[in-house]
C-alpha cells in the first residue's frame, strides 16, 4: 500500500515500523475471510484490510481518532489470524498495537468506559487485588441484572456475570510423592522458571500445579520469582503504553536476577506470546534491550518446552480411560506462536482421542479483556466456537490459555481443562479435579 508519512513522523521508530507494515499490504483481502469479526459482520471495516485503511489514514495524517475509527479498532481481537493468512507478511500485530497506543494517548472515551478500563488496569494485573475482587464480585453477582440496566455500565454487569460462582481449589503440586519419569531416577538436573502471570492462579490453578508436577518428574527443579508480575499484555492491548512497559521492565529485572534457567515456561499462551515479544517491545530501551532479548529467547509455552524435553512412553493405557477430547487452539498459541498442532500431537501420543473443531483458526471471543469490553461479539464467537466443539461430541474440551478456558467454561456444559493437566495425568499425575468424578 502506498504511504505518504512525513519524514518527521518517520523519525519515530514505532511510526516507522507501522508504516513499514502498511506498505507491505497489497490489499489482496485474503485475510478478511479468516478474520472472526469480519466473519460475523461482513463489514470491510471490521476486517484486517479495512482496519489497515483506517489506521493508515489516522496515523499518516496524524488525525485525531474519531469514535468510528476507535470502534473498529476496539472490535479487533488481536487474534492474529490475519497474520497467519497474509501472504505478504504484514506485521499487523505491531501495527494495531501502535494504533492502540496512538488512540490511548489522544482519544477521550465516554466516562463509563474510562472508569471500567481504569478498574481493569488497577485490579487484573495484581494477583492479590484480583483474588480480593473475585471474592467481592461473587457477592455482588446477584445484582448484575440491575447494573446491566444502567446506561454505560454494561461491561460492569458483564464482569459480574463472568465471575465463577465457586473458586477452584488450588491443587497440591504433590512433588515429593510422584515418581520420576527419568529412566535412571536421577535428581533434578536443571532449573526452569515458571511464569505465574496475574489471573491464572486464581481462576485456573490446575495448569500451573500440573506443570510443576510433570516437569519435576521429568527431572527439572521448578522455581518461581516472587518479584515478577503481570506480563503486561492487558495494559498493552488497552493502549496503556507506560503501564505495559513498566510491567515488562519489572519482569526482565526479576527473571534476570534468578540466574541460569533452562527456560521461562508459561502455561498461559496469551502471556507466552507477549513474553516472546519483549525483545522487540524494549528494543529502544538502553538499560533493558539486551536482557529483554535474553528473556524473550528463553520463553517457552509449556507444550513447547515439554516437547523439547521429550516425554517418555506413557505409563500405560490403563492410566488414562477412553476420553474424547475436543481441542481448542488459543489464537495466542496458533497464530501468535505458530504452535497449532503440537498440543494435539502430545495429547494423542499420551493416548487421548483428540478432535479439532471446524474453523479451528477462529477466535473463541475471549481475547484478554475483550470479552468484558465487547460482550456481544465475544458471546457470538463463543456460541459459534462451542457449537463447532460440541459437534465432535467431546467428554472434555482442552485448550492452552486461561482466558479461553474461563470464557468457554461459562457455557460449555462439559469440563474445560488445560492441555498440561491431561498430560500430567497421562504421565503419572493425579486425575484433574474437573474429571475426578469420572474415575471414581
Ligand atoms: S492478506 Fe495481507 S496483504 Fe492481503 S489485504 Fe490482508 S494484510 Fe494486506
Ligand atoms: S487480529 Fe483478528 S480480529 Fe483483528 S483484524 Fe486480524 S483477524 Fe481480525
Amino acid at each position: 500500500m502506498r504511504t505518504e508519512f512525513s519524514a518527521e513522523a518517520l523519525q519515530d521508530p514505532a511510526t516507522a515500523a507501522a508504516e513499514a507494515a502498511i506498505r507491505r499490504c497489497v490489499r489482496c483481502g485474503f485475510c478478511t475471510s479468516t478474520c472472526p469479526t469480519y466473519v460475523l459482520s461482513r463489514e470491510e471495516l471490521d476486517g484486517p484490510r479495512g482496519r489497515i485503511y483506517l489506521m493508515k489514514d489516522m496515523l499518516e495524517n496524524e488525525r485525531q481518532p474519531t469514535a468510528e475509527v476507535v470502534q473498529h479498532i476496539d472490535r479487533c481481537l488481536s487474534c492474529l489470524s490475519c497474520v497467519t493468512t497474509c501472504p505478504s507478511d504484514v506485521n499487523y500485530r505491531h501495527l494495531v498495537d501502535h494504533a492502540r497506543r496512538y488512540i490511548g494517548e489522544r482519544y477521550r472515551r465516554p466516562w463509563g468506559e474510562r472508569l471500567f478500563r481504569r478498574m481493569l488496569l488497577a485490579v487484573l494485573p495484581y494477583r492479590r487485588r484480583f483474588a480480593l475482587a473475585l471474592t467481592v464480585g461473587a457477592r455482588l453477582r446477584p445484582f448484575a441484572a440491575g447494573v446491566r440496566r444502567i446506561p454505560g455500565l454494561r461491561s460492569w454487569a458483564r464482569m459480574l456475570e463472568s465471575i465463577p460462582a465457586t473458586r477452584p481449589r488450588t491443587p497440591s503440586p504433590a512433588l515429593s510423592s510422584t515418581p520420576s519419569l527419568l529412566s535412571n531416577g536421577q535428581l533434578p538436573r536443571r532449573r526452569v522458571l515458571l511464569a505465574q502471570g496475574c489471573v491464572e492462579g486464581a481462576l485456573a490453578p490446575g495448569a500451573q500445579a500440573a506443570t510443576r508436577r510433570l516437569l519435576t518428574r521429568l527431572g527439572y527443579e521448578v522455581i518461581v520469582s516472587e518479584r515478577e508480575g503481570c506480563c503486561g499484555a492487558l495494559a498493552h492491548h488497552l493502549g496503556e503504553h507506560e503501564q505495559s512497559i513498566a510491567a515488562l521492565r519489572r519482569n526482565v529485572a526479576a527473571w534476570g536476577g534468578e540466574g541460569e534457567v533452562a527456560a521461562i515456561v508459561s502455561t498461559a499462551s496469551g502471556c507466552s506470546s507477549m513474553l516472546k515479544d519483549y525483545g522487540w517491545l524494549l528494543r529502544g530501551d538502553a538499560a533493558y534491550a539486551a536482557p529483554a532479548k535474553v528473556v524473550a529467547e528463553r520463553v517457552a509455552d509449556v507444550c513447547e518446552f515439554i516437547d523439547r524435553v521429550g516425554l517418555p512412553k506413557p505409563p500405560g493405557a490403563a492410566a488414562v480411560p477412553p476420553l474424547r477430547v475436543a481441542y481448542h487452539p488459543p489464537c495466542s498459541l496458533q497464530h501468535g506462536q505458530r504452535l497449532r498442532d503440537l498440543p494435539v500431537r502430545l495429547l494423542r501420543e499420551a493416548g487421548f482421542e483428540v478432535q479439532l473443531p471446524q474453523d479451528a483458526h477462529l477466535c473463541c471471543g475471549s481475547a484478554g479483556s475483550y470479552s468484558l469490553l465487547q460482550p456481544d461479539i465475544a458471546d457470538a464467537l463463543r456460541e459459534r466456537k462451542l457449537a463447532a466443539l460440541h459437534r465432535t461430541q467431546p467428554d472434555v474440551i482442552v485448550t492452552g490459555n486461561v482466558g479461553c478456558a474461563v470464557h468457554l467454561a461459562a457455557a460449555a456444559g462439559v469440563p474445560v481443562l488445560h492441555t498440561v493437566e491431561l498430560l500430567d495425568w497421562a504421565y503419572g499425575g493425579p486425575v484433574p479435579d474437573a474429571l475426578a468424578f469420572r474415575s471414581g
